[in-house]
């Protein structure tokens, strides 16, 4: 499909205004999903990102159709499948969507090539012979072409995922929409799996959602993260810009260890902005957000940024510390610190020698340093 409006191609999946709540037991209200506009371009690879209970997961089952929303769009490659006018256009079996869950569903009385040939015997009406050379297609795409006698018993977690992915193939959904599904296994093949479906993803061209709450996860696999906040889309970027211009504290808070300093804006220069703070250090940032002098703030930076020791002579960005401790984790060492009542952290690759006790002074260049407004559009303090 091609969006009327510009000449280029829809996207693969458009969410407008999409709500959905639920009743619970207890007969309180949850608004699972709220509010939420979402474009994904084709070929991307999104992952949704977020807590327990913030809704992604009922946001991926209701663009494959396992959930109905109450009101809101969504379009897949330019076609309405839902709108709150319409209710449901088309349903989910003829979305052209697959959906690979946490166990991966094999059918474990199957071989591999039955599991595989499962969606095109059940959905469609394709031909025996057709069928046949599509599945060993689909196997040979991910790889596992020897392995079609096999039963899922009998193969390694990364071999149950191809097949997965083999049977979400063959259907040649254009859109594959993954569940948690690295979640069952453990840490060493999870990062492997993980690097073998990115790179599949990237080589067969297919537009991928993915839910996790495993922020090292979305990280590596996203093109786009979408930050999910009780049913809302918090902040939807590269990994990049969530990590290094997160839209709130709940986005930089979720991703990666932060610093916090509240405070409030004295002077704006430019992009440079001074916030003093109660204990009255002045710290010197970058805004991107738009605060003006008064303005109750935080400003915020990642451990990794800060330095040990006293490289800079301004007053500014500059506190006097005592270690609490010390940790070398190999790669880098972890400082924590107080200063007064303010705790901050750092990591630093560089030999750096204080012990739990001393002080310290710690310093940040203005340019790692940002200004969020204190407190959050989505509350979070
Ligand atoms: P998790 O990672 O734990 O699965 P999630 O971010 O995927 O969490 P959802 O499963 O989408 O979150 O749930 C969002 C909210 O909607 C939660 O408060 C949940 O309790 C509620 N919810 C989800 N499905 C139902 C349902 N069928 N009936 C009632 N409440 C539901």
């Amino acid at each position: 499909g091609v969006d009327a409006d510009h000449d280029r191609p829809a996207p693969a999946v458009r969410l407008s205004g999409l709500s959905k709540s639920f009743r619970r037991a207890d007969g309180a209200i949850v608004r699972a999903i709220d509010d939420v506009d979402l474009d994904v371009e084709p070929g991307e690879f999104v992952v949704l990102l977020g807590p327990s209970g913030c809704g992604k997961t009922t946001l991926l089952r209701t663009i494959a159709g396992l959930e109905t929303p109450d009101r809101g769009r969504i379009d897949i490659s330019g076609r309405t499948f839902f709108s709150s006018e319409k209710g449901i256009a088309e349903p989910p079996e003829r979305r052209g969507i697959s959906m690979i869950f946490q166990s991966y569903a094999l059918w474990p009385h199957m071989t591999v090539f039955k599991n595989v040939a499962y969606p095109l015997q059940s959905r469609r009406r394709v031909a025996r012979g057709d069928i046949a050379d599509r599945v060993r297609r689909a196997l040979a795409q991910v790889g596992i072409g020897e392995l079609e006698r096999q039963h899922p018993a009998q193969l390694s977690g990364g071999q149950q995922q191809r097949v997965a992915l083999a049977r979400a193939l063959v259907s040649q959904d254009s859109l594959v929409l993954f569940d948690e599904p690295l979640s069952n296994v453990d840490a060493k093949v999870r990062e492997q799996l993980r690097a073998e479906l990115s790179e599949m993803q990237r080589e067969l061209g297919f537009t991928a959602i993915f839910v996790t709450h495993d922020q090292t996860e979305a990280m590596e696999l996203a093109s786009r993260i979408a930050v999910v906040d009780r049913g809302k889309v918090a902040q939807f970027g590269t990994p990049h810009e969530i990590y290094h211009r997160p839209a709130s504290r709940y986005v930089a808070r979720f991703i990666g260890a932060i610093n916090e300093f509240e405070g409030r804006v004295t002077a704006v220069d430019g992009d440079r902005v001074t916030v003093d703070t109660p204990s009255g250090e002045i710290v010197s940032a970058r805004d991107h957000t738009g605060v003006s002098v008064g303005d109750e703030v935080v400003a915020l930076w990642r451990p990794e940024r800060g330095h040990l020791g006293d490289a800079a002579h301004d007053r500014a960005n500059r506190w006097s510390c005592t270690v609490d401790a010390a940790m070398f984790v190999g790669s880098h060492t972890e400082f924590s610190l107080t200063s007064g009542e303010q705790p901050i952290r750092i990591w630093s690759a560089r030999s750096e020698r204080a012990r739990p006790g001393e002080e310290a002074v710690v310093g940040v260049d203005p340019e790692d340093v940002q200004v969020l407004p204190a407190t959050d559009s989505t509350g979070v303090q």
